[in-house]
């Protein structure tokens, strides 16, 4: 278990960025990960009295502070409406309700686990975030970087999105999923990203355009794509991700299962329909 030394609540971004340069320095969100590693901390940075808790709505984007819950972002009427519910249908099943009451949106993306939702359902958003220090950088960019003694501020998601769906495989339901897969739908691409693989969650994306797209090598989509196109892409898509195994599944059925569910929720974002 961890051993914090010093509990400090910064009333300043600056002066919380400038504690965590201390080498033992940690931020404390929900504390629900942290609190299970063997490591002392010195000392632990709370930033709740930086305002990092609201969702914001401009008219191209909904900006969520980094201590936003995730019990927040599952019942944020605003949010859900626009995308569809899938924040609810993502992180609705994590643990139970007081977890997500205190577990912060900000610390699931900044530990970067293979078993997000959330990464996952952010991906397919086309989201960008802003760190203290670093700046602005789309999410697929902070997956491969490494970054830190930051601090991650602000989640940004454009408007852009016209329909999105999340689908998950679970051994049981509060479980770590087997596989994790969301896609949006914008004017002309969609974007499929697939988590829990389980390693971190990455994205594809896939040009809509005017004619059918059997063929082997083509990753795109018609306007109007029938269950025959849409069988033929999920598959392909499938074959652009690697899996490994683990005590969860194998990966030859995380490949599977990934294009059944990259199927389903394609087939939803462009007709409305369950496959
Ligand atoms: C038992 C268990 C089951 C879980 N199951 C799932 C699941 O099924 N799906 C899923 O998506 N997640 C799952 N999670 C992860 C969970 O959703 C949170 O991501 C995790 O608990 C971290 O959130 P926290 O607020 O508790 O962070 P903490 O434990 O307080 O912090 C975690 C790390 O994030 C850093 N940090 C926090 N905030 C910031 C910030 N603003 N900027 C920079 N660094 C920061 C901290 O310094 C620390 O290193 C699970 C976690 C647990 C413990």
């Amino acid at each position: 278990m961890e051993e914090i030394k010093n509990f400090i609540k910064p009333d300043s971004l600056k002066d919380a960025y400038s504690l965590l340069q201390k080498p033992d320095a940690k931020i404390i969100a929900g504390n629900h990960w942290l609190k299970m590693s063997d490591i002392t901390i010195d000392p632990a940075i709370d930033l709740s009295d930086l305002n990092l808790n609201q969702i914001k709505e401009t008219s191209d984007c909904f900006s969520i502070g980094a201590s936003v819950t995730l019990r927040t972002l599952e019942t944020n009427s605003k949010l859900n409406n626009f995308f569809n519910g899938i924040f609810k249908d993502a992180l609705s099943h994590i643990v139970g309700v007081q977890f997500r009451n205190t577990a912060t949106a900000g610390a699931n993306i900044f530990l970067k686990h293979g078993f997000s939702d959330l990464i996952t359902v952010l991906l397919s958003l086309d989201t960008e975030l802003i760190f203290y220090n670093h700046g602005k950088i789309k999410l697929s960019d902070y997956l491969k970087e490494n970054i830190s003694k930051d601090i991650l501020t602000e989640i940004i998601i454009p408007k852009k999105t016209l329909k999105a769906k999340f689908l998950s495989q679970k051994n049981s339901t509060t479980d770590f999923s087997v596989l994790n897969v969301a896609a949006s739908k914008c004017k002309d691409e969609c974007i499929v990203s697939v988590g829990a693989r389980p390693l971190v969650a990455k994205e594809i994306r896939i040009k809509i355009t005017d004619k059918k797209s059997l063929s082997k090598d083509d990753l795109s989509v018609s306007n109007n794509p029938d269950t025959e196109e849409l069988t033929s892409l999920s598959e392909k898509i499938s074959n652009q991700f690697s899996f490994d195994s683990d005590i969860r599944a194998s990966k030859e059925y995380r490949k599977k299962i990934c294009s059944v569910l990259t199927r389903r929720a394609l087939k939803d974002i462009f007709t409305g329909e369950d496959a």
